[in-house]
């Protein structure tokens, strides 16, 4: 776990987003942020190990069983990025407004190399889910769904 890449990607000085540090955390949290940026997506960050690990979601997340969505895999970000929300300013790394879509209690069920087994607990996503990873556009990518 690392936040090189997050600071490495943004300048603090000019970006309202938190520069963070890696913390143990209590209670894991989740949190989704709507992105609206250069094409409106959605940002999954499940909090792990310190940090949030983060998939970026180009559809809007399934609240129901039998969708399913492509997640691509980008940078940790620090804990408290969670509760950020926020207008990033043009020609900075991700510009744009950031609000968060939905946060709650997140359970890990099962955590390996290609799968991902957990719990939501939000207010729109709330029950059993799943992340697996897939050869489909590349190595980043991912399948979130949730489990029937
Ligand atoms: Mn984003």
């Amino acid at each position: 776990m690392s936040l090189e890449e997050y600071q490495k990607l943004r300048d603090f000085k000019k970006s309202p987003e938190p520069e963070g540090s890696i913390k143990q955390a209590g209670m894991n949290i989740f949190a989704v942020h709507e992105h609206d940026a250069s094409h409106l997506h959605y940002d999954l960050r499940l909090g792990m190990g310190g940090v949030l690990r983060s998939w970026a979601v180009p559809k809007k997340p399934p609240e129901k069983a039998g969708v399913r969505r492509l997640a691509i895999k980008t940078e940790d970000h620090p804990l408290e990025y969670a509760d950020f929300e926020g207008t990033i300013p043009e020609g900075m790394y991700g510009a744009g407004n950031v609000r968060i879509w939905d946060k709650g209690e997140f359970i890990l069920e099962k955590e390996s190399e290609d799968e991902l087994l957990f719990e939501l607990k939000g207010k729109k996503l709330t029950g059993k889910y799943a992340l697996i990873k897939t050869k489909f556009k590349g190595k980043d990518s991912w399948l979130f769904f949730k489990r029937k």
